[in-house]
């Protein structure tokens, strides 16, 4: 099998959010449901000196994520109907919709808050890679439309070749829960404290 992953190049990501509205776009998707997120994280503080005005120590990320097409995918061990599967030739983790029977197990099982509960339909759904315009040769639709060009996908092996092995940052739950297939090149305030 050859694993798919996406790859983030965080320190580029300036928050535009044009990766999770072109998502929307492309999966028609209603008020509320994203499934590609774009998280911001601040922290610090603006501190009074005594004798020398104001310095601050504030620090801000964004972080751009979808489905993480992870190897040990909580999602799939939820759901009690066999909705979501795993494809054997590529790792694309998927929700069949005619099978799904809303239980939203999957939306708790996930760390990452990847499925997204439909109440209109009764239904999960979430990122499929794109896998429809990557039959057809073209790019997953964020990945193709961040200005920044700070998504970046294909197989997790060379992903990991080229930009190393990181797939946890400050904030994000533990790697060892799913084995995510994301590689991320952190923003300097986001690393993990070793
Ligand atoms: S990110 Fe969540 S929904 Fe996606 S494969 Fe992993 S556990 Fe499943
Ligand atoms: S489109 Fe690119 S720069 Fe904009 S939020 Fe998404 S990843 Fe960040």
């Amino acid at each position: 099998m050859v694993q798919l992953g996406f790859y983030i190049n965080q320190s580029l990501c300036t928050g535009c959010k044009a990766c999770s509205v072109s998502c929307k776009d492309k999966n028609n998707l209603h008020v509320g449901i994203n499934f590609r997120r774009v998280y911001s994280f601040e922290e610090g503080n603006f501190i009074q000196q005594p004798s020398s005005g104001i310095v601050q120590n504030v620090k801000a990320f964004y972080f751009s994520i979808a489905c993480n097409h992870c190897a040990q995918p909580k999602c799939t061990q939820s759901c009690p109907v066999g909705a979501i599967s795993k494809d054997k030739d590529n790792g694309v983790v998927t929700i069949d919709q005619e099978v799904c029977q809303g239980t939203q197990l999957c939306v708790k099982a996930c760390p990452y808050g990847a499925p997204q509960y439909n109440k209109k339909v009764f239904k999960s759904d979430k990122c499929d890679f794109c896998i429809d315009l990557q039959e057809k040769g073209e790019e997953p639709v964020c990945v193709s439309t961040c200005p920044m060009r700070a998504i970046e996908y294909g197989p997790i092996r060379e992903l990991r070749k080229k930009y190393g092995n990181v797939s946890q940052i400050k904030g994000m739950p533990s790697d060892s829960l799913t084995h995510p297939n994301i590689v991320i090149t952190p923003h300097r305030d986001a690393k993990m404290i070793q």
